[in-house]
């Protein structure tokens, strides 16, 4: 995994979703070479990065044009650029613009959940999976419910993450803000 600060940032796009949690999505995800994804809400690019080290195709989606300029100069930092399409625009309505994907990644919805699960499924291959991360108790529900809805099993995590922070006496254990992973396999 890429580590959070060889990220660059820009303080008003959220992201890149932190390490360890990348490293749990793409795990669950279990992306090959073989595999198309789409990246719904790219943000820093956090996920699309890593994604496009392991997958044959990334598309990386974000309504906000200064998100797609920051995942652009990280996927170049990084040298990843090669197997990844860039396109401003909000999901589901860019759906209409891709091919079939095996794998959909939505780390960004507002409010659109239910409809870009809807969409997305459509579009989904068989044997695909939709990977849903959450920080909100609400986008969770949504998710468990709209996956429920079009048949799909989720299966869900909620990751808690204390980093260990050095201090004067010792070693002191930092939680972060617990985000949960809903995933789902089309059969
Ligand atoms: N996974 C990213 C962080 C995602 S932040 C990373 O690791 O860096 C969520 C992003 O979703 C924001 O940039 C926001 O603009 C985007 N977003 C929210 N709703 C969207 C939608 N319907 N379509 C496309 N992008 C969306």
């Amino acid at each position: 995994m890429i580590p959070d600060e060889d990220f660059i940032k820009d303080p008003d796009i959220p992201g890149p979703t932190k390490e360890e949690i990348r490293c749990l999505v793409i795990c669950k995800s279990g992306v090959s070479k073989e595999d198309t994804v789409v990246d719904v809400g790219c943000g820093t690019g956090g996920l699309t990065l890593e994604f496009a080290r392991k997958a044959g195709k990334v598309y990386a989606v974000d309504k906000n044009p200064n998100a797609i300029k920051i995942t652009s100069r990280n996927l170049k930092k990084h040298g990843l650029e090669d197997n990844v399409k860039l396109i401003t625009g909000s999901a589901p309505r860019v759906f209409d613009e891709l091919p079939n994907f095996n794998i959909l990644m939505v780390g960004g919805s507002s409010g659109e959940l239910s409809a870009i699960i809807e969409e997305g499924y459509k579009k989904l291959n068989h044997h695909g999976k939709i990977i849903v991360t959450a920080i909100l108790l609400e986008t969770r529900l949504e998710a468990i419910l709209n996956l429920r809805k079009i048949g799909l099993t989720p299966d869900i995590i909620d990751v808690h993450i204390s980093k260990g922070k050095m201090i004067k006496r010792g070693t002191m254990m930092e939680g972060k803000n617990p985000v949960a992973i809903i995933s789902a396999k089309k059969e």
